[in-house]
């Protein structure tokens, strides 16, 4: 049987995830990438052709319409859909999938265009219709949600009776050399950090709660295996949605990402004078989104591959019991920018992202993981995957601390 894989977004991650799936050809067979600007798939395609020998075909699509992209699914006869566009394009990929009966992957939760706003609802509620198709829906196949999943799922399995608290920590320590730029689409990522955070936690009665804070509010700085202290914020982050659900014994789960001042400084003054605003303006008769503006003169955050140096660390610290004894550790995977460039002409925000979701894929298109509905990562075993990072290019570690020990240096507020 030859298989046929459907890639869908010619962006940093659209470029890794070709790459990847090309160098698992055997697996994933004939590889489509399909994107609105054709032009971007074909310099895609030229690259790993180049580099992998393995030839990707390449087309235009329109991931807002369902029926462009019925038309294409069914022409192409795909096995599975990877969804690497925007969030906006969640639904209508997955309305897509529905209608033809395939199986479908992403790496982001659904966002409207119109509200700054991260969760799973529209989401699950598709569960009966994928049920109904026979189709499995994998969601967050990225590092973050992704990995970290996966990373929780494991030490629930083989380190912990029960996890009591989980601190998912980001740290890209990375330099591209420009004053300001994102790491992943500016749009998504400016949305994404300007947000109020929020953090989970069981009240006195045992109930489990979600506080909400003003952005950037609380600031610790972590001690980053390999990388060293960087200050680091609490935000708001999706996978923390489908966690609560699915880890034993969970108290508080929160998420930490790090930011240097520089970029700080630049976002809270484009904040200030309105350019994160997602509601469009009047501008010499014309209506601008000022978000969308601003992407158009940020640097493409596919350009920075070759100007980036230096590591990312990303990975989960979490408490619990084990056999009534208390238990501590982090589960980390570091990479490093400029090796991630010479393996696939991408950074590591990219690459970190796009990894996860060609291996989500091959679990997938093997039936090793399985199932007919709408899933996170946490609800598959862990161990298959754990063992694809390491032979994939997201070799991790488990370092175990003193139970009481902590990789945070400092709980201070901001
Ligand atoms: P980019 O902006 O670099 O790429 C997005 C791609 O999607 C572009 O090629 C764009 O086309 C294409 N696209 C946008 N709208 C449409 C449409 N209507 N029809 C067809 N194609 C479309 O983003 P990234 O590659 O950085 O990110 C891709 C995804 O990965 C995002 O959903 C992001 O949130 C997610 N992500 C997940 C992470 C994780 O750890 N889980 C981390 C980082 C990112 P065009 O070239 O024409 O603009």
């Amino acid at each position: 049987m030859h298989r046929k894989t459907l890639i869908i977004g010619a962006g940093g991650v659209g470029n890794v995830v070709a790459f990847k799936c090309a160098m698992n050809e055997a697996v994933f067979g004939k590889i489509i990438l399909a994107s609105r600007t054709v032009s971007k798939c074909d310099l895609i395609a030229a690259r790993v052709k180049e580099k992998t020998g393995v030839q990707l075909y390449t087309t235009r699509i329109d991931a807002d319409s369902v029926s462009d992209l019925v038309d294409l699914i069914r022409h192409i006869k795909a096995d599975i859909v990877i969804n690497v566009a925007l969030p906006y394009q969640d639904l209508t990929i997955m309305e897509a999938c529905i209608q033809t009966g395939v199986n479908y992957l992403d790496t982001a939760n659904y966002e409207h265009p119109d509200t700054a706003h991260f969760e799973y609802k529209e989401q699950w509620a598709k569960e009966t219709q994928f049920k109904n198709a026979g189709i499995m829906g994998l969601l967050g196949s990225g590092f973050d949600p992704g990995v970290t999943n996966v990373f929780c799922a494991y030490a629930q399995k083989h380190y912990f009776d029960e996890i009591h608290t989980i601190d998912i920590l980001d740290c890209n320590a990375g330099d591209h050399g420009y004053p300001f730029a994102t790491n992943f689409n500016p749009e998504i990522n400016l949305r994404e950090v300007s947000a109020k955070g929020r953090y989970w936690q069981r009240n006195d009665q045992g109930e489990g709660e979600w506080i909400e804070t003003e952005p950037m509010a609380i600031r610790q700085l972590w001690d980053y295996p390999e990388i060293g202290p960087r200050e680091s914020y609490l935000l708001y982050h999706e996978e923390m949605e489908s966690l609560v659900k699915h880890i034993k014994g969970l108290k508080c789960i929160r998420f930490f990402m790090s930011f240097g001042e520089s970029y700080l400084t630049h976002m809270k003054c484009l904040e200030n004078i309105g350019m994160l605003g997602i509601k469009p303006v009047e501008h010499k008769g014309q209506k601008i989104v000022p978000i969308e503006f601003l992407s158009t003169l940020l640097p493409d955050p596919a350009s920075l591959g070759e100007r980036t140096k230096g590591k990312t660390n990303i990975g989960i610290f979490a408490k619990g019991i084990k056999e009534g004894k208390p238990r501590t550790i982090y589960i980390y995977q570091v990479s490093d920018h400029e090796q991630c460039y010479a393996e696939v002409m991408s950074q590591a925000v990219s690459y970190t992202t796009g990894v996860p979701a060609m291996i989500g894929a091959k679990l997938m298109l093997d039936g090793i993981w399985q199932g007919k509905g709408v899933f996170n990562m946490e609800e598959f075993d862990p161990d298959p995957f754990m063992e694809e990072l390491n032979s994939q290019g997201l070799p991790w570690q488990i370092m175990e601390l003193d139970a009481d020990a902590d990789l945070r240096i400092k709980e201070a507020g901001a």
